[in-house]
């Protein structure tokens, strides 16, 4: 692989930002193997387009990301595209990132860290406050099932390993922002310890791995047509 521009930790239970030029891609590790991380992203020239999760499932038409899967902002262009993933590929673009308000509604009755604050917090740190609040965001290992019913949805904890990474190429400039869940009280960490624990983030140069930009899914009898 091409070595890293950059290494950073990111805390448990905490947020941290990065900028991409297009063609340079990030690398989220979940170094534990048990920690779910929520991921936002923005134009980096108009703050007002965002990486938005249900563009993006009509430009895929997947309840979730696979490898060459790009993620659609809020005007529907491409920011975003999985160019590798080691993990199970089990991730969530669902569920709402968690915020204050989510810990009250479970009993909490002082604050708790959130994702929300998280990605305020990593914005700032690069100088830049985010425009818009996104409920949702990019739930990378997260463990959302469907069930056969299709109307119930379980909430489980990560299936992943330690080490296993995904690889997000920009394809615009960009910020993107991520957060080390720290959700302690819902078990969608590790099975049978939902400590939130540190992530690690690698900014690779550009291209890597070479994976061509999907364009959006049409009906077949319109692609049939386009030839
Ligand atoms: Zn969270």
């Amino acid at each position: 692989m091409s070595h890293p521009l950059a290494s950073i930790v990111v805390p448990a239970g905490h947020g941290k930002a990065v900028r991409l030029r297009a063609g340079q891609s990030v690398q989220v590790i979940n170094t534990h193997g048990t920690q779910v991380v929520d991921c936002w992203a923005w134009n980096a020239y108009d703050l007002n387009e965002y990486m938005c999760m249900e563009a993006t499932r009509v430009y895929t038409q997947h309840l979730n990301p696979v490898v060459g899967d790009s993620f659609v902002t809020s005007e529907r262009h491409p920011i975003l595209t999985v160019v590798e993933d080691t993990s199970p590929g089990v991730h969530d673009t669902f569920m709402a990132a968690c915020d204050r308000r989510r810990y009250e509604l479970l009993g909490c009755s002082h604050y708790h860290r959130n994702c929300t604050d998280n990605l305020v917090e990593g914005m700032l740190e690069l100088g830049v406050t985010p425009p818009r609040r996104s409920l949702a965001s990019f739930n990378i290992f997260m463990n959302i099932r469907v069930q056969p019913d299709n109307i119930h949805l379980d909430t489980l904890p990560t299936v992943t390993r330690p080490g296993d990474f995904i690889t997000l190429r920009a394809e615009m400039d960009c910020f993107v922002a991520f957060s080390a869940c720290p959700q302690d009280i819902v078990s969608i960490q590790g099975e049978g310890d939902n400590t939130p624990k540190d992530a690690e983030l690698r900014i690779l140069d550009d291209a890597y791995p070479h994976i061509p930009l999907r364009g959006p899914w049409v009906p077949a009898h319109l692609a049939a047509r386009s030839g």
